[in-house]
């Protein structure tokens, strides 16, 4: 790691909170990229957070969890001083309601000083999905284009065309004649069987992949320290529109320059972007309204 960012931490070990092996996905990343050796605390029932089964409802904002589950950890391991955790949310994308989006949460926190750092990736690669399903072959068509059995897929008992875990629920899942027997068992007791991707990080690499990146871009944060206060993370705000076009100079909304900002001393500083200072007439409301 940088100079800079060692000075934050007070510590170059930190402890994982996870029950779902994301120690073999992120451990790498913070030892090649910042010098933190990671190990997995033990002892800490993740789930008690929320599950992607809907049996536990996760209260607040996947920031709110993942700080749940760092004082969780710490509370397991009190000689732990830096400790990290992570959370993915998954729904629809906001502009394209049938595109998923993957949003996952990488966060660092160091006990001793206060703190805090988070990593995020935020990207429409993922199997997130979910079916109703009234026949077994159904079922199976499903749980194959979902990457299944590479990929995990549970199934659940329905209640109204409402996922009913509490009347049937099947995480276990390792093949095709074991999903088939599930689906069959659901739809006899239930009347369909509801399927979802498996979201937990050890049944599912496309979600391995996405919580990687988190934990690359915390790295690069670890790594961008405020020029006045020298705290890591200093790091875009928010962007200012207003690229001129090409052809006639009138502002378009691309995206001209970033603000960056410190968490810790508050200051900001703009950056134009790099590269190309001019927008295409295409999308210039001059040229192409
Ligand atoms: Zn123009
Ligand atoms: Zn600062």
């Amino acid at each position: 790691m940088s100079g800079a960012g060692l000075r934050w931490l007070s510590d170059d070990r930190a402890g994982l909170v996870t029950m779902h092996g994301k120690e073999a996905v992120i451990g790498p990343v913070l030892g090649e990229g910042a010098g933190i050796s990671l190990f997995r605390v033990a002892g800490v029932d993740t789930d008690a957070f929320g599950t992607f089964t809907r049996e536990v409802e996760r209260p607040g904002s996947a920031l709110d969890a993942a700080r749940a589950k760092v004082r969780a950890g710490f509370a397991a391991s009190p000689e732990t001083r830096i400790m990290v955790a992570s959370e993915g949310s998954f729904g629809p994308h906001p502009a394209i309601p049938l595109l998923p989006l993957g949003d996952e949460l990488v966060l660092l926190v160091d006990r001793e000083t206060g703190f805090e750092l988070t990593g995020r990736h935020v990207g429409p690669e993922t199997n997130f999905a979910h079916r109703l399903a009234l026949d077994v072959e159904t079922a199976l068509d499903f749980a194959r284009q979902c990457g299944f059995p590479g990929h995990g897929i549970f199934v659940l008992g329905v209640r109204g065309e409402a996922p009913a875990p509490d009347l049937f629920c099947d995480k276990t899942l390792e093949d095709e004649k074991a999903l088939a027997s599930a689906a069959a068992r659901a739809i006899a007791l239930t009347g369909a069987a509801f399927l979802e991707t498996d979201m937990r990080a050890h049944r599912n690499p496309t979600r391995q992949d996405a919580i990687r990146r988190a934990a690359q871009d915390l790295v690069r944060r670890l790594g961008s320290p405020c020029p006045d206060c020298t705290r890591p993370g200093f790091d875009r705000r928010r962007r200012i529109p207003g690229l001129p076009c090409s052809d006639c100079g009138t502002p378009t909304d691309m995206t001209r320059a970033w603000i960056l900002g410190c968490e810790g001393c508050g200051l900001e500083d703009t950056r134009p972007v790099p590269g190309e200072p001019w927008a295409d007439p295409g999308a210039c409301p001059s040229c192409n309204p």
